[in-house]
């Protein structure tokens, strides 16, 4: 290792100019000594990803496309590392030689690099939740086979392993997942109907990047976090479950089969998780304000609505549907997100094509999943579905508009 490395455990990021990515960098910026860049990449944000190779110096950079390659190339002039291009790309920074692979990319693009890295030996601090979303059962059973530790990135996945701590698996009675209810909460269903892309995006807690933010207002982002944490923590279905706390403190919870209820506390800040998965066992001094709780005055609990926000009961739907059922939903799912982001089609119209493509698949089809093609083709499959259900009700739009 050359100098200027620096020393400590050597981190590769996937999704390094995400929102995820950019806070792991500020978590090794504040711990030189603790945390180098062995290797990032990115998508398309290629002035970004100059400025982190130029700050971090990795010996390996993946971006999206050619022209990107190209880019980053002049970008860097003569000090530029090695560079790689797209899936293959992924795959390559995952492979690399590492201590952690941070897995920071959004949807199923990271599903493939993911099992990479762990094929590759690597331990995986995992942000990225469509991975156990679409092929939890495939990557545990690889988790196992490899002896790597997988450190969960979202927020209520770490609160609930802090929980766990030293406690036996046997005697955990139910994990509850907490969710602050998004920016429509207390909107009544007419109004969620007109609501607008500028006013789903704004969550009220947690600045976090596009998708996961609209997500968090369908509240399809805890059920994918339900069927993330079926896998994480190997409970069933009927074991978990959802409370909406607005404030975003009590980042989830243990229930035990005595009665005890472990919760995991902190003021809403993705570093937090971030730090405890690159340094467990350790927690790092973040210089954070301490939680005052005296005035926050007080924390409040309420059941999720199924009515308003359909999308977190089909995540149920899809977790008892079989193993790629839940492949379904998510890709499903990131095509209605895109459809809506890009302006196509009204709030409600997201949770609706998820449920046309889910329950179509629940008509058709059942089985195991065995291979990562297998999750891919169902994957491929949903997003054709999703496609038509689209296209049909983009049109509809516009007649009676
Ligand atoms: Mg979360």
């Amino acid at each position: 290792m050359s100098a200027d490395q620096g020393g400590g455990k050597r981190l590769s990021l996937l999704g390094s100019t995400g929102s995820i990515g950019e806070q792991t960098l500020d978590v090794v910026r504040a711990f030189p000594e603790r945390f180098s860049v062995g290797a990032l990449a990115a998508g398309t944000q290629v002035e970004k990803l100059a400025a982190q190779v130029r700050e971090f110096r990795p010996d390996l950079v993946s971006v999206g496309s050619e022209a990107g390659r190209k880019e980053l190339a002049e970008r860097l002039g003569a000090g530029a590392p090695e560079i790689v291009v797209g899936a293959a790309g992924l795959v390559s920074v995952a492979e690399h030689e590492s201590d952690l692979v941070v897995a920071g990319l959004v949807g199923a693009v990271g599903l493939a690099p993911t099992l990479a890295a762990i094929r590759a030996g690597r331990d995986v601090a995992l942000a990225n939740k469509e991975v156990l979303v679409m092929a939890g059962a495939l990557v545990l059973r690889e988790v196992k086979a490899k002896g790597v530790t997988l450190f969960p990135v979202d927020s209520e996945h770490s609160a609930i392993f802090q929980a766990l701590a030293d406690n036996r698996p046997s005697d955990i009675a139910r994990i509850v997942l907490t969710a602050s209810g998004g920016p429509f909460r207390t909107w009544p269903a007419e109004r969620i109907r007109t609501a607008s892309v500028a006013e789903a995006l704004a969550h009220p807690n947690w600045d976090m990047g596009k998708k996961i933010s609209i997500d968090s207002a369908t509240l399809t982002n805890k059920g994918l976090e339900v069927i993330e944490a079926r896998w994480l923590f190997d409970v069933g279905p009927d074991q978990i479950g959802v409370v909406v706390h607005p404030q975003s403190i009590v980042h989830s919870l243990v229930e035990y089969r005595d009665g005890s209820v472990i919760a995991q506390m902190g003021l809403p800040d993705m570093r937090v998780p971030i730090a405890l998965a690159l340094s467990h066992p350790e927690r790092l001094p973040l210089g954070l304000p301490p939680l005052d709780l005296p005035a926050l005055a007080k924390l409040d609990f309420e059941e999720p609505d199924l009515e308003r926000f359909p999308s977190l009961g089909l995540a149920f739907d899809a977790l008892r549907g079989g193993e790629a059922a839940p492949a379904v939903f998510n890709a499903a799912n990131e095509c209605s997100v895109a459809a809506f982001l890009a302006g196509e089609i009204p709030f409600p119209a997201i949770a609706d094509t998820n449920a046309r493509v889910l329950m179509r698949f629940l008509d058709e089809s059942s089985g195991a999943v065995g291979s990562l093609e297998e999750v891919l083709e169902a994957d491929a499959w949903a997003r054709r579905e999703a496609a038509a259900v689209l296209g049909a009700s983009h049109r509809q739009e516009r007649s009676t508009a």
